[in-house]
């Protein structure tokens, strides 16, 4: 069986699942969870009054894209550059600054670990990101998504209309004893979805993650079946990431401005080199849908119920692109 570092990551974490025991001031426990904190989906880190109940639960956005880190002593000058480099995938697509702390309340603090894992967001304060795969870029990008605010993309609310998750396969004593059906759960309340359902987001798992029994995990429903072996990937940041990770923080430097509050509420674009395009939407657009896409018309739709003035939709340079907005 061909190793795949993810599943290796994935059945590690699975394992390292713990009850946090009650302490003073947040002291990381031997995996780097802290006191009075939960692993959800493998390697989100919720306090338990998340957990328990299951509650809503609302991703916080970093103020102006700048997330303030530091490193823990036991995080290498090689891993630290590794780590570095996986924060420009972000800052290359969005308006997010990774910069060392400057004594700001609230900041990433980064440290090597048995396991891969991250809150949901800013939550305030100290927050600790685990990394045990310092050679996977895009394992950190993952996680480094959380911090942001992401959610797996198959914990989206509306993912059973694209995938099945099957139950029977999964591994009912990986996860600290105990069953891992909870990785699997529709994330918690209080968040949104971004664009349409992204099957090559790096925040989905792979269709073997958590199974007893080597089957899938997870089943790609038609008319999508083809993405089936591709779910999952830690290679690159998918379209459908930028898109909203953009929508969330901005997008980068722009070269063109579509004023889609005019008629018509479609055209193209030819994307010219390298800069990303701006859609400046006017303040009273709420309630459209935005397509986007190399065919004419797009049957993409990135944005769903748009309410902000401005989205970034990421396109390759060179390539004409349809974009229609549907009232
Ligand atoms: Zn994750």
């Amino acid at each position: 069986m061909t190793h795949n570092p993810m599943q290796s990551f994935v059945y590690l974490v699975s394992i390292l699942v713990t009850v946090a025991a009650h302490a003073q001031v947040e002291p990381l426990e031997a995996n780097g969870i802290p006191a009075g904190h939960f692993l959800i989906e493998g390697d989100i880190i919720v306090p338990e009054e998340h957990l328990l109940p299951r509650g809503t639960f609302a991703a916080n956005f970093w103020p102006s894209g700048i997330v303030p880190y530091v490193f823990d002593a036991n995080v290498s000058s090689t891993n630290q550059t590794l780590m570095l480099d996986a924060m420009a995938a972000w800052e290359e697509v969005a308006v997010i600054d990774f910069r060392p702390r400057l004594g700001d309340p609230n900041y990433l603090y980064i440290r090597a670990s048995s396991q891969n894992s991250s809150f949901v967001g800013m939550k305030g304060g100290s927050q600790v990101v685990n990394i045990f795969n310092w050679n996977f870029k895009f394992i950190m990008a993952h996680e480094l998504a959380h911090a942001l605010g992401l959610w797996h993309e198959h914990s989206r609310a509306d993912r059973d209309q694209f995938v099945q998750i099957n139950y029977a396969n999964i591994c009912q004593n990986c996860c600290n004893g105990d069953s891992c059906d909870h990785n699997f759960n529709i994330r918690p309340g209080g968040g949104g979805e971004f664009g349409s359902y992204d099957f090559d987001s790096l925040m989905h798992y792979g269709q073997f993650d958590f199974s007893e029994t080597g089957s899938p995990t997870i089943t790609v429903l038609p008319p999508n079946e083809s993405w089936q072996g591709a779910i999952g990937q830690r290679d690159h940041i998918s379209d459908g990431d930028i898109g909203t990770m953009a929508f969330l923080y901005g997008g980068c430097a722009s070269s063109t401005t579509l004023p889609v509050n005019q008629s018509p509420l479609n055209g193209s674009i030819n994307q010219s080199a390298g800069a990303p395009l701006v859609w400046n939407m006017v303040a009273d657009a709420t309630g459209y849908d935005v397509y986007w896409g190399t065919t004419n018309p797009p049957t993409t739709r990135i944005y769903y119920n748009i309410d902000r003035t401005d989205v970034y939709p990421p396109g390759q340079p060179g390539t004409t692109y349809y974009w229609f907005l549907n009232l």
